[in-house]
């Protein structure tokens, strides 16, 4: 079989004239191999050679993804249950592991039920469309994960976007929509590019006033925020959230996996109408069993979620007095603002030069002349190993004039 008809010739040479595009105008995403475990050091394969660097951008939050005790969990689980299940949940493959886990999650997020999708943008595309119809209505913050956008662009709801964190803006969106049958707010728990922690409360009075649902998407919180790991509205004193989306594949291991948590009925009806659910396979059993151990730790060892916390305020000090502004707070998320988009890309390259993986994000990720190094921190990480970042960081933004020498 040969795929070079005259058809797949010229759409091969309009998609090579694209990609140019993207290397010039310098947003062309390269890729990296790592021929490591992920964790807070990792070795990259280089033209050069393999190079051991110092990790400040993986969603590693707990330090999980290597961690012996889930990979044992998986491997047990492999041995005794088998790869995969080779079916959707409602034909033959609910497996016990899979209602176990969501009964945890369930728990986590103070919910009645839980159920699993293969990612949390399997779930925040099987959501709206599930829930909403045309006599419905939907407000997205404007910053929300492109998985929700997505969803959202499935379901028939009337649509609102209100400006990212703009209270009053949403005020007025419900108010505008006052006669819609069912009103949907969604927010990220916390804002990946800036860092940020939706305040919930603020926007739970509001919803409360029109008559609103609360969902929260908690990829970056879950693990990470509360004293408990719970998450956001954990971590503002329990503020009550309508369901909660989260991910599997950030703190809670790595792997892969994601879930949507609410009542009883809200799951048993997406059990019944999403269709990532009802028609993708289902999560491996093994990921079902790391997961529950990540569970555990989360829940017997909260001093990963201490060290994490010292890690952020320590980084965040020092380059704060070093001079340079950074985005966010409370959080492990740490932008540090650069501005221009070619310094963001050389201020990577100096640190990568050091020995140190992160990542400059620059338009259209990020608004025009908000370049950044985002900066993740992890319970992997070693206070030498945040030491050495901040010597990296305070070197480069010296030599490149982001700030006083
Ligand atoms: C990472 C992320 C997702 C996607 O999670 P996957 O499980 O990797 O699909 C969805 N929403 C938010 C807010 C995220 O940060």
């Amino acid at each position: 079989m040969t795929t070079h008809t005259p058809q797949s010739q010229s759409l091969d040479a309009a998609l090579a004239a694209e990609l140019d595009t993207l290397r010039e105008t310098g947003l062309f995403k390269d890729e990296h191999p790592l021929v490591s475990p992920q964790s807070g050091h990792v070795t990259v394969t280089e033209p050069g050679g393999n190079r051991d660097l110092l990790n400040l951008c993986a969603n590693n939050y707990l330090g999980l993804a290597d961690d012996s005790r889930l990979v044992a969990a998986a491997k047990h689980a492999l041995d005794t249950h088998g790869l995969g299940m080779a079916s959707v949940r409602f034909i033959c493959g609910t497996h016990e592991l899979h209602r176990r886990l969501e009964a945890r999650l369930a728990a986590l997020t103070g919910q009645k039920d839980a159920i699993l999708f293969p990612s949390c943008f399997d779930a925040n595309a099987g959501i709206f469309e599930a829930l909403l119809g045309p006599e419905d209505a939907v407000f997205s913050d404007a910053l929300n994960h492109a998985s929700i956008i997505d969803g959202i662009r499935l379901c028939k709801a009337q649509r609102h976007r209100y400006p990212n964190g703009d209270i009053a803006a949403l005020d007025a969106a419900l108010t505008q929509a006052k006669d819609a049958r069912r009103k949907l707010v969604v927010t990220d728990g916390v804002f990946s590019m800036d860092g940020v922690i939706a305040d919930l409360p603020a926007i739970r009075a509001v919803c409360d006033r029109h008559g609103a649902l609360l969902m929260v998407d908690d990829s970056h919180a879950t693990g990470v925020l509360g004293p408990d790991g719970s998450g956001t509205a954990a971590h503002h004193d329990g503020v009550p959230v309508d369901m909660v989306s989260g991910t599997l594949g950030k703190a809670l291991g790595g792997a892969a996996g994601g879930y949507i948590a609410g009542s009883a009925s809200l799951v048993a009806w997406l059990r019944q109408k999403a269709r990532p659910y009802l028609f993708s396979n289902a999560l491996p059993p093994a990921l079902a069993a790391s997961a529950l151990r990540a569970l555990d730790i989360v829940a017997e060892e909260p001093e990963r979620r201490a060290r994490l916390t010292n890690h952020a305020a320590r980084f965040r000090e020092a380059l704060t007095e070093a001079g340079f502004t950074l985005a966010g707070a409370g959080h492990p998320i740490i932008p540090v603002m650069i501005g221009d988009a070619r310094t963001a890309t050389q201020f990577a390259a100096k640190l990568h030069d050091d020995g140190i993986y992160a990542v400059a994000f620059s338009a259209p990720v990020v608004p025009p002349g908000l370049a950044r190094i985002r900066t993740q921190m992890s319970s992997a990480l070693s206070d030498a190993d945040i030491d050495r970042a901040i010597t990296a960081f305070v070197r480069a933004g010296r030599e490149l004039g982001v700030i006083p020498a």
